[in-house]
């Protein structure tokens, strides 16, 4: 894989506002191509030489943005609004000055096409289910041996990516906010897994969320191929939408049995793709790896092989035929429904910052609750939805306790499965749902050696 060349942006200025793993992957990417930088962050401002790698020092500046005149771009971190619910003051400027805001994934799409590579790009939108389909689309080419680069809005920033050659295709994991925020990028296939309320802080309304998701489309034409999952309303009007424009479309159902007919062999044998929303995942990423000119077999290759990604719903240990699940990415109610699904009977472990609404949604599902183990700052409010409908339940604090006790009382019930899908955030006691989910690891690591030392009769 080849890097960009040196000079392809020499004699632009660019200003980067934000300077977390985002806006850093920007500024040295564009030093790294020969541009002129001048960054800043309000709550960590840059150094002088925090870019000084490689002999770009000169180039970059570091100093508030206060008159934007004379910029090419402004590249916003995706935490910093410029439309709803207030823009930020750097945003009213760019406009001001007549400069577009744009996102990392624009400035990829600009500079590979400057660069001269015909790779192209597949981009993933959606509410859920966005990180599994792009790594799952990126694995599917990586078997097929397609020079393929995957990253976006989770994992490896946009402009952390290599050059592709013309062969090559980049993988697009893009939220909303980078949408709003793209001129030129054209998707040779682009998704819409789902569409369902959130974020609404930023887009305003139902309609403007998906006015926001709606960009993904953008600049596409008959050839490319847009495919949408049409298991709920907002995201069938959008369907309706792109076939009036005369775009094609593959529209796909998780209950249409003629479409999942040519995958279930191959899903059944897949690890780490389990439930009913997988298989939308699944689905819409072997139409755009058809697109792509992957065959039937790459794909389903591409399906019993997948890894499967940290944190959602991997086995994390299996301890005296009792299997915990991490699946510390279910930061709502709606994405441990995901889980709960899954499993007949579980020891489960909650709790954290719940979202609003709670885990009243789950109830349907209570009665797979053999035992419940309530972590963080809502473990009373959890209690109080689990014990209205009769279900066993405890607050225990803490993850290592509720670890330690969903072992013993697991052993004792006779429960295949303990499950670590919180339904909540995790910032009341975790840096974030990584750190959670690592937690959990390190506890069953040590019970597991614990345990193995019992057995082995060693001290
Ligand atoms: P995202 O990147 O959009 O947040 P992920 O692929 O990381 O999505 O999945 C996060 C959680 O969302 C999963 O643990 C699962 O509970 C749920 N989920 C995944 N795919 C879907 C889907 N297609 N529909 C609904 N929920 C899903």
């Amino acid at each position: 894989m080849r890097a960009f060349p040196s000079d392809l942006f020499a004699g632009s200025r660019f200003a980067v506002l934000g300077l977390g793993r985002n806006g850093a992957a920007v500024v040295s990417a564009l030093l790294a191509m020969g541009a002129e930088v001048q960054a800043w962050d309000d709550k960590a401002p840059p150094g002088p030489n925090d870019f000084a790698r490689d002999g770009n020092a000169a180039r970059f500046i570091a100093a508030p943005l206060e008159d934007l005149t004379g910029f090419e771009a402004l590249i916003l971190s995706p935490g910093i609004p410029h439309h709803l619910p207030a823009p930020h003051p750097v945003a009213l400027l760019a406009q001001q000055a007549g400069v577009p805001v744009l996102s990392d994934a624009e400035i990829l799409y600009r500079a590979v096409r400057k660069a001269g590579s015909l790779a192209r790009f597949a981009s993933v939108t959606g509410t859920n289910g966005k990180s599994t389909t792009t790594a799952l689309l990126a694995h599917m080419l990586e078997k097929a041996r397609v020079p393929v680069a995957a990253g976006g809005n989770l994992g490896t920033a946009s402009l952390a990516l290599p050059l592709l050659p013309d062969e090559g295709v980049y993988v697009i994991e893009m939220s909303s906010y980078m949408l709003e925020r793209l001129e030129s990028f054209h998707a040779s296939t682009a998704c819409l897994l789902n569409l369902t309320p959130d974020h609404l802080d930023r887009h305003g309304t139902m309609a403007g969320y998906a006015s926001a998701k709606r960009h993904v489309f953008d600049n596409m034409t008959p050839r490319d191929l847009a495919v949408i999952g049409v298991d709920d309303a907002p995201c069938c009007a959008q369907a309706q939408e792109l076939i009036a424009k005369g775009l094609t479309v593959t529209l796909v159902s998780v209950d249409n049995p003629d479409t999942v007919r040519g995958i279930s062999a191959a899903l059944e044998e897949a690890p780490a793709l389990p439930g009913k929303h997988n298989l939308q995942n699944a689905l819409v990423a072997q139409a755009m790896a058809r697109h792509l000119g992957l065959s039937d077999e790459m794909i389903t290759d591409g399906l019993r092989s997948y890894p499967g990604l940290p944190h959602r719903q991997a086995l994390a240990a299996s301890i005296d035929g009792i299997r915990f699940i991490n699946d510390s990415k279910a930061t709502n109610a709606e994405a441990a429904e995901k889980a709960l699904l899954c499993y007949d009977r579980i020891i489960w472990i909650a709790g954290g910052i719940a979202k609003s609404g709670g885990i009243q949604a789950l109830a349907p599902l209570f009665d797979r609750i053999a035992k419940a183990y309530l972590i963080g700052r809502d473990a009373p409010l959890l209690r109080e939805t689990l014990e209205t409908h009769g279900v066993a339940c405890e607050s225990v604090e803490t993850l290592e306790a509720a670890t330690m006790a969903s072992l013993e009382t697991a052993k004792a019930l006779g429960v295949p499965v303990v499950l670590l899908s919180p339904a909540c955030a995790s910032f009341d006691q975790f840096a974030s749902f990584e750190a959670r989910g690592a937690h959990f690891i390190d506890i069953l690591s040590r019970l597991d050696r614990v345990d193995a030392r019992r057995e082995t009769g060693s001290p």
